[in-house]
C-alpha cells in the first residue's frame, strides 16, 4: 500500500455534498483486502480482529463474511459482535483485568477464552472454572514499537510458569500463551523473539505435565502513515518461519487491529475560519485533536493532511508555513504547526487518509463538537 493512496476526489466531493463535513468515508472493501493480505502473509493463523481501533458494525460484518474471528475486551464489544450474529466460538476475550460482570457477560454470550496475567485475576475464575479457559499473557517490552503494549500488561517471562502451575492447582484450564509486542512495530524481530521464549515456556509447562496447545501472537502489524513501512509479506515472513520452527501443530492466533482498520477510513474536514497571527496563517478546522485527530495524542500518530484542491491538480503559486488547528476553545487543540500550505479559504476541504484506527474510536465530544459521522462508501 502506497502512502499516497487517496480516494477519488470526485467521491470525496460527492460524499461531502450529500453528508456535510466533517465526514469519515469508510471503505469495507479496504477492510476485506487488508484482511486478505494479512491472511495470505500468515497462512494457517486464525486472525481475531481486535475491535478496539474501530468497533464499527459494518467492519465486523465485512470481516465476519471474510471468515475472520474477533478479539473482544469489553461488554460493549461483546454486544457489537453478538448483534452482528457472530458465533461466540469465533471470539476471545483478551482484557487482562476484568470485573466479575465482564467475565459473566462474555460467558453468557458463549465466549469462553480469557486472558490472565496475574494471580489476583486467576482468583476471579474460580467460580467459572468449568466453563472458562485461560491464555496467560507474557510481557515482552518493546522499545521500538510506537505504542508499547507490554508496559501495562503481561507477566514477566520468569514468573509465567508459576502462574500456569497455580492455575492448574486451582483446577483452571490453561490453553496457552499470548503476548502483544506493541502497536505499529517497525520490524518483526520482537514477535520472533517472543515466539522463541514462548517455546521455552511450552516446554517447561510440559515438564510439569501441562500440555499447552494455543499460541496467540497479538497485533502490532504496521501501516504507512507519513513514512513507508515494510510490506506485510516481508514483515510476516520471519514470524511464519519462527512459527514453523517452534510451533508446528499448535493452534496459532493473532489479534490484528490497526493493520485491518487504519487504511479503511479517509477524513474530510473543512476550514471553519482563518486568521493571520504574527505573520503566520492559522486555519481552524471543524475536526481536531479532541475529535478524529485524537490519535495524534493517544496513538502518537502523525497523519497526512492535504487540501482537496491540491489533490484535484491545482498548482499553488505560493506556500507559507501555516498552523492547522481544531475547532475547540482549548489551545492544546492544534494539529500541526509549520505546515507548508497554499492560502486556504473558509469552506475549503482538507483530506487525511489512513484515519481508520484509533481515531474516531478515541474522539470525544468536548465543547459539544460531536464525533465525526462515518459514511460507508462501498
Ligand atoms: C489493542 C490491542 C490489539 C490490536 O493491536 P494492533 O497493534 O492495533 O494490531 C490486539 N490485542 C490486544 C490485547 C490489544 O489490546
Amino acid at each position: 500500500m502506497s502512502i499516497n493512496s487517496y480516494p477519488d476526489p470526485a467521491l470525496l466531493r460527492a460524499t461531502v455534498a450529500e453528508h456535510g463535513v466533517p465526514v469519515l468515508l469508510l471503505s469495507c472493501e479496504t477492510i476485506r483486502s487488508q484482511y486478505r493480505s494479512l491472511h495470505e502473509a500468515l497462512p494457517g493463523v486464525e486472525l481475531h480482529y481486535a475491535l478496539k481501533p474501530l468497533p464499527h458494525p459494518d467492519v465486523v460484518a465485512a470481516l465476519a463474511d471474510e471468515g475472520a474471528s474477533f478479539d473482544l475486551a469489553t461488554n460493549g464489544e461483546v454486544d457489537v459482535v453478538r448483534a452482528a450474529g457472530i458465533a461466540p466460538e469465533r471470539c476471545i476475550h483478551t482484557h487482562p483485568i476484568k470485573r466479575d460482570g465482564d467475565i459473566s457477560h462474555a460467558l453468557a454470550y458463549g465466549c469462553t477464552t480469557f486472558v490472565v496475567d496475574n494471580p489476583y485475576e486467576l482468583d476471579k475464575f474460580l467460580p467459572y472454572r468449568d466453563q472458562a479457559e485461560i491464555l496467560v499473557r507474557i510481557s515482552f517490552r518493546s522499545s521500538d514499537a510506537v505504542v508499547d503494549l507490554s508496559y501495562k500488561f503481561g507477566i514477566a517471562p520468569d514468573q509465567a510458569l508459576d502462574l500456569i502451575t497455580k492455575a492448574r492447582d486451582m483446577g483452571i484450564k490453561v490453553r496457552g500463551l499470548c503476548f502483544h509486542v506493541g502497536s505499529q512495530s517497525a520490524m518483526s524481530y520482537k514477535h520472533v523473539e517472543a515466539i522463541g521464549f514462548c517455546r521455552q515456556l511450552f516446554n517447561l509447562a510440559a515438564l510439569e505435565g501441562i500440555e499447552l496447545d494455543t499460541l496467540d501472537i497479538g497485533g502490532g502489524f504496521p501501516v504507512p502513515y507519513t513514512e513507508p513501512v515494510m510490506p506485510i509479506d516481508d514483515f510476516c515472513r520471519p514470524i511464519v518461519a519462527a512459527l514453523e520452527r517452534d510451533f508446528s501443530g499448535t493452534r496459532i492466533l493473532a489479534e490484528p487491529g490497526r493493520f485491518i482498520s487504519a487504511p479503511s477510513m479517509t477524513l474530510v474536514s473543512s476550514v471553519m475560519g482563518k486568521s493571520e497571527r504574527g505573520g503566520t496563517m492559522w486555519y481552524y478546522l471543524d475536526d481536531g485533536l479532541y475529535g478524529s485527530y485524537s490519535g495524534k495524542l493517544y496513538d502518537h500518530c502523525n497523519y497526512q493532511i492535504i487540501p482537496l484542491k491540491l489533490l484535484e491538480g491545482e498548482e499553488p503559486d505560493e506556500r507559507r508555513p501555516s498552523v492547522i488547528a481544531g475547532p475547540t476553545c482549548d489551545s492544546i487543540d492544534v494539529i500541526y504547526e509549520g505546515q507548508m500550505l497554499p492560502e486556504l479559504e473558509c469552506g475549503d476541504l482538507l483530506v487525511s487518509p489512513m484515519m481508520g484506527a484509533y481515531t474516531w474510536a478515541t474522539a470525544t465530544e468536548f465543547n459539544f463538537f460531536p464525533k465525526t459521522k462515518i459514511v460507508r462508501v462501498d
